[in-house]
């Protein structure tokens, strides 16, 4: 009876360092791939703790020694002056910062939930794109910049034409009214352009912090908007009415927010019909824009003020949406090169809303009108009573 039991707890034991060989080795081939991997690993048990990291995450962190299981995320990020960016990592968003053992790499990090109590944090190198889309920023400032001064001298001579009061002999007169019209139009156009692109540029590079905010009277803004966008095409007789929250202010750059609102005010008026009617809202998101039942309900469960033009014009396919901040994206390159559009309206809007912690969205339905909208943080909003 001994000796059987002896068998058995041997074989038991046997079986049992088997498996432990066999645990041991997966670790080790699961540490050698994730090691070979391109990307830093950090991963992180309860309460968020550094329960291991590859090579590359030690690397771009500067981890040294084996103390980091008493390590959080938060003190982890605070220790390397980044702890901003916790809330965004948070919402599952992707951050991109220096890498704090190598200011030269920029390092896109995405905080990745596997259970309640296990997470990774992924760190990819994006150095080389960060300074592609440089350089593409670069050029077009530079090119813009280039371009800008031959097209002033290239109006003031057209102006200076137009009032020199020479005399055309009248077989030519109609060719030369048309040459110069065109002329003058096409000028125009190309000097809006590039103003559009230094300006989309200018915000591109500027950080939040270089630019001057103050708490802003929407309902004010709203009405001197309502104001000129009434007189752009009058005879198309829309209505433009404004659905405000009294005293609702919002922290923001208010030359930035003014053209980012007017923008698009402007395309409401130009993509909706004779008529028709356009709402600018903004009031707590709870409460909602109320004027396309359909349309941004969805960011009703958010926190803050909604920021909304709403129109019961032309409206956008669904196909088209997600390309539509792009620079000269359009849906209809005729009409919106008749109607005076640079294609680069949304774009700027897009910069303008996330340099104010917010993004610009759109619901759209193909002849029943759109809605532009943004949610801007709680941070961003207060109830005041403005003069
Ligand atoms: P554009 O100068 O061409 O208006 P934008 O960047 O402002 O450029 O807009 C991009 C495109 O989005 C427009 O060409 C148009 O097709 C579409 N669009 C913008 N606003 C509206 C709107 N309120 N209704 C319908 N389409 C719109």
């Amino acid at each position: 009876m001994g000796n059987s039991n002896d068998e058995q707890l041997q074989r038991q034991r046997k079986r049992f360092l088997h498996r432990e060989k066999a645990v041991s080795k997966q670790l080790k081939e699961f540490e050698t791939a994730t090691s070979s991997l391109p990307i830093g690993i950090v991963m992180l048990g309860r309460e968020q703790r550094v329960q291991w990291f590859n090579p590359i995450a030690a690397n771009y962190f500067k981890f040294r020694g084996n103390k980091l299981n008493e390590t959080t995320l938060e003190k982890l990020l605070v220790q390397h002056q980044l702890k901003h960016i916790l809330p965004q990592l948070q919402e599952g968003k992707s951050v991109i910062i220096s890498a704090p053992g190598d200011q030269a790499t920029a390092l896109q990090v995405k905080l990745v939930e596997l259970s309640k109590k296990r997470w990774l944090l992924i760190l990819d190198d994006v150095t080389q794109e960060q300074l592609l889309q440089q350089m593409r920023q670069d050029f077009i400032a530079n090119v813009s910049h280039e371009l800008r001064t031959p097209l002033t001298v290239i109006a003031g001579y057209l102006e200076l034409l137009s009032e020199s009061g020479i005399v055309i002999a009248p077989s030519h007169r109609t060719l030369w009214d048309n040459a110069f019209n065109q002329l003058h139009e096409h000028t125009w156009r190309m000097q809006r352009i590039i103003s559009d692109l230094l300006y989309l540029s200018s915000i591109e590079h500027e950080k939040s912090s270089d630019s001057e905010e103050d708490w802003i009277d929407i309902e004010v803004m709203l009405h001197s908007i309502r104001g000129s966008a009434l007189m752009i095409d009058a005879q198309k007789d829309l209505t433009i009415k404004i659905d405000c929250q009294r005293g609702l202010a919002l922290l923001g750059d208010d030359q930035a927010i003014y053209s980012a609102i007017n923008n698009l005010v402007i395309n409401a008026v130009k993509y909706t019909p004779s008529g028709g009617t356009i709402h600018l809202v903004w009031r707590d998101v709870a409460v909602g824009c109320q004027h396309c039942p359909d349309f941004c309900q969805k960011s009703r469960a958010k926190k803050g003020a909604i920021l909304a033009v709403s129109d019961n014009g032309v409206g956008i396919d669904a196909q088209h949406l997600p390309r539509l901040t792009e620079r000269f994206y359009r849906v209809d390159k005729a009409h919106s090169r008749q109607t005076g559009g640079t294609g680069l309206g949304l774009a700027i809007v897009k910069h303008i809303f996330k340099r104010h912690n917010t993004q610009l969205e759109v619901s759209s339905a193909v002849g029943r009108g759109s809605c532009f909208f943004a949610v801007f943080p709680p941070n961003r909003v207060e109830l005041k009573s403005l003069k």
